[in-house]
This record gives C-alpha cells, structure tokens and sequence, in this order.
C-alpha cells in the first residue's frame, strides 16, 4: 500500500504512520526524520536544511524532491510505504507524479490549530531514532529517554512561535494538496480524535482496512 498522511504540523501523522507502518509491514519515509538525521550528522543537506527548518519555513522543493526520489528507489519501498510530511506544496506532489509514483490513498487528518498549538508544547522526539512522544498523552516508559534509550528532546521548531509560522505556511501551502488529491479520486478524511488509538481506529476505518 502507498500512503500519504496530509495534516498540519502536529496532527499525529508521525504517530500514526509509525503504527500503520508496524501494522502494514511498510517503512514510514518521514522527511522531517531525514532531514533532522541530516542535521545531525552535518552533511551537505543538513547545512542547507537547518535554517529553513528553524524559522519554520519550508525546505526548498529541489532539495525535497531529490531526497525522495532516492530514498523510495530503495528496496524497502517495493512493497509500499507511508509518507509522513510529505509532499508538502503542489511542486512536490507534482514532482512525485512525474516519477511514476501511484499512490493508493492520501489520508488527511483533521485537525484544529487551537489543539495543535496546545499540543506541540508537550510534544518530545527522540534524538536518536526520531520516534514522537507526547509528555501526556503519549509518555515513554522512563521519563527522558525514549524506549529505544535514545534521549528525549524538544524540537527547536516547536516553540510557539515558530508553531505559529510553521502552521500559515500548512494553509498556504500545504492544504492546497487536499483539492489536488480530491480531484484524483485518492483522499479520504480521517477526524482527530481525543487518543491515539481512536484516531487510530479512525484512520483504519476510512481506508477500509479494519
Ligand atoms: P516535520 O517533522 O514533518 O514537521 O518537518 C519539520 C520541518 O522540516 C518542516 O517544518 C520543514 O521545515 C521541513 N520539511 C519536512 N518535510 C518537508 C517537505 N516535504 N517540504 C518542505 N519542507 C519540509
């Protein structure tokens, strides 16, 4: 199965797609994880991506784009995969049609920006493996470290303001995606709920698999 999760930042689409990956048996490809990974390990990416994605701005297309194509010619991506993030502007999903990909469903997930920003303040990743917790919802086994035993941090974009940021460029230029995969036949609405499981159960439902 090849997904796209569409939703603003902090609707659960990382959440999510990490449970329908271990469910579906498919890798997540999470451009946000890759980019951070990039960050990280101060390659040539990473250096270009830091300071779009500390101002909350998007990450130019090109740069998208290049990294998609080569992570999805990978072996893991033959039986289908979940996308987390991205494509995030008409450019990119444009870009991803051009490459041949056919998609079985775009699931979005609804959610409103009063909770998002509510949300993101809670929100800790790990620095190792990327995996999201929520310091109340969604909390690892032992305060601080993820379960894999990587240490737990707040991303520098989720500071109010740069929430903020990061959800005008969501309506301007991401929710643009939802008319252009309506109009192929491939959305479907899935509605935040208050848990994750919920939602969970949500999302499964509108995608005809439970
Ligand atoms: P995420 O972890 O998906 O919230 O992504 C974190 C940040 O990485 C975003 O705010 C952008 O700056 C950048 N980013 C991730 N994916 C994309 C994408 N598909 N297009 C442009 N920028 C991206």
């Amino acid at each position: 199965m090849r997904l796209i999760l569409l939703g603003a930042p902090g609707a659960g689409k990382g959440t999510q797609a990490e449970i329908l990956s271990e469910k579906l048996n498919i890798p997540t490809i999470s451009t946000g994880n890759i980019l951070r990974a990039a960050i990280k390990n101060g390659t040539e990416i990473g250096l270009k991506a830091k300071e779009y994605i500390d101002s909350g701005k998007l990450v130019p297309d090109d740069v998208i784009i290049g990294i998609i194509k080569e992570r999805l010619a990978k072996e893991d991506c033959d039986n289908g995969y979940i996308l987390d993030g991205v494509p995030r502007t008409i450019a990119q999903a444009k870009a991803m049609e051009d490459m041949g990909i056919k998609l079985d469903k775009v699931v979005l997930i609804n959610c409103k920006d009063d909770t998002i920003i509510d949300r993101m303040s809670g929100r800790r990743v790990c620095s190792t493996c990327g995996r999201p917790y929520h310091i109340k919802s969604n909390p690892p086994k032992k305060e601080g470290k993820c379960d894999c035993g990587g240490d737990l941090s707040t991303r520098s974009d989720d500071k109010k303001e740069i929430v903020e940021q990061r959800l005008r460029n969501y309506h301007l230029e991401t929710e643009p995606l939802v008319e252009f995969y309506k109009d192929r036949g491939l959305l479907v609405t899935a509605e935040n709920k208050h848990t994750i499981p919920e939602t969970t159960v949500e999302i499964e439902r509108v995608l005809g698999i439970k």
